[in-house]
């Protein structure tokens, strides 16, 4: 049982209760919401690379 994490609720209808499918690619999940019908995908998001200061540099890397 999970108690140390937030309901999640279909923003359109505040229900709670969702069936979940496979979707078109491997990684993505469908939850398809069993008040409203409106169907929300769970995916990855690829990483991105930051670039910030040291607290010693002068300056960053950057593109000239
Ligand atoms: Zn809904």
């Amino acid at each position: 049982m999970i108690t140390d994490a937030k309901l999640m609720r279909c923003g359109g209808c505040g229900a709670d209760v969702f069936k979940l499918f496979t979707a078109d690619r491997q990684a993505r999940i469908a939850a398809d919401c069993q008040g409203c019908k409106s169907v929300s995908y769970i995916e990855p998001v690829p990483a991105r690379l930051g670039i910030a200061w040291d607290d010693d540099s002068l300056g960053r890397l950057t593109v000239f």
